[in-house]
């Protein structure tokens, strides 16, 4: 399969990593749309949040717990923002699951 963050899991596409284990990676947004910008992703394809299921939900869990120290190392100690976008509705550019970490400012109040 021809995915983007797969490429950045397997290592062929390079980022800056913040943090890894053995089933999720946290790297820099290319684009950044605030001082700390991050994507936290599960190493497996799942092309979004709408294909999760109970099967995946430890997985997910486990991605969600990683989160808050991801934000901690960072100094995000006032707050930050966590986004998943899916689908052409939701503006979904790379179809592999990623939750946005944004932080380091004041972020604005529009969600949509
Ligand atoms: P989406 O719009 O799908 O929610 O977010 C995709 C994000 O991936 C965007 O914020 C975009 O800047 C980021 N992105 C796209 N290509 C690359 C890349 O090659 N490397 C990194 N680090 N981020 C990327
Ligand atoms: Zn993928």
């Amino acid at each position: 399969m021809n995915c983007l963050f797969c490429s950045i899991v397997s290592g062929d596409i390079p980022s800056t990593r913040v943090y890894e284990d053995e089933r999720v990676l946290a790297f820099r947004d290319i684009n950044p749309q605030a001082p700390v910008h991050i994507l936290v992703i599960p190493k497996v394809h799942l092309s979004s949040l709408d294909e999760v299921t109970e099967k995946s939900s430890a997985l997910i869990a486990h991605l969600l717990e990683v989160i808050p120290s991801i934000a901690r190392a960072e100094g995000l100690t006032n707050g930050y923002r966590v986004v998943t976008n899916i689908g052409e509705d939701g503006c979904q550019s790379v179809k592999h699951l990623h939750f946005h970490i944004l932080g380091g400012a004041k972020l604005g109040e529009q969600m949509a």
